[in-house]
């Protein structure tokens, strides 16, 4: 897509963002996904799931519990384990925890319609320290914008940092970067190597076949 439609794309998705939250976007009537509220939040042993998502245009959904919720990013081209690679990241509306379980169809029509594979999934820790050393909680890491944290996932380990930008057009959009470390590897790419569900081994066409 060309830079500049994906910029009006990028902010249509942060306006819609803005207006609506989880529930309003959705109608529990037609889509199986959860609608929240059951799941107890794990603040010691915070999860991560990352959502492959097959909709008008395919793309990875990023989501990290913080506060008792799902924060979410969209990532088009998917995270990366090379440290010089910057992958975009749209900040999407909070989903609710349970939303990490799910994996299936969104009936055409509905808000996201279209295939959802978990990708990859696993539990993290928050790594961000201050100038001196001294560690920043989660939630206020993740309100100044500069998340660092440790991935312990199938498909992806490690730190990466998620960057909020402050200024220039794509202001408020966020960059998803792999940390320097021993999991780093410019080699890899998971996204096109490894592209079956990792809790179901299935890919993206058998979960629109078995699920419709
Ligand atoms: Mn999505």
């Amino acid at each position: 897509m060309p830079a500049d439609l994906y910029l009006v794309d990028t902010i249509k998705a942060r306006g819609m963002a803005e207006k609506k939250d989880y529930n309003q976007k959705r109608d529990f009537n037609i889509t199986k996904e959860p609608k929240g509220g059951t799941m107890k939040a794990n603040p010691n042993k915070p999860s991560f799931v990352i959502q492959k998502h097959d909709a008008t245009n395919l793309h990875y959904d990023f989501r990290l519990e913080i506060d008792g919720t799902l924060k979410s990013w969209s990532v088009p081209k998917g995270p990366s384990t090379n440290p010089s690679i910057k992958r975009m990241a749209i900040p999407t509306e909070d989903h609710p925890l349970e939303y990490a379980n799910f994996e299936g169809t969104i009936p055409k029509g509905q808000y996201g319609g279209g295939t959802v594979m978990i990708w990859d999934n696993g539990t993290f820790r928050n790594i961000k320290k201050d100038d001196k050393g001294e560690p920043i909680d989660l939630p206020e890491a993740y309100k100044m914008g500069t998340l660092e944290i440790w991935l312990e996932g199938e498909k992806l380990k490690g730190g990466f940092a998620l960057i909020k930008m402050k200024s220039g057009n794509m202001k408020g959009n966020w960059l998803l970067i792999k940390m320097d470390d021993d999991e780093a590897d410019a080699r890899r790419n998971p996204v096109s190597t490894q592209t079956k569900s990792v809790t179901t081994g299935r890919s993206l066409e058998d979960i629109a076949k078995e699920e419709e």
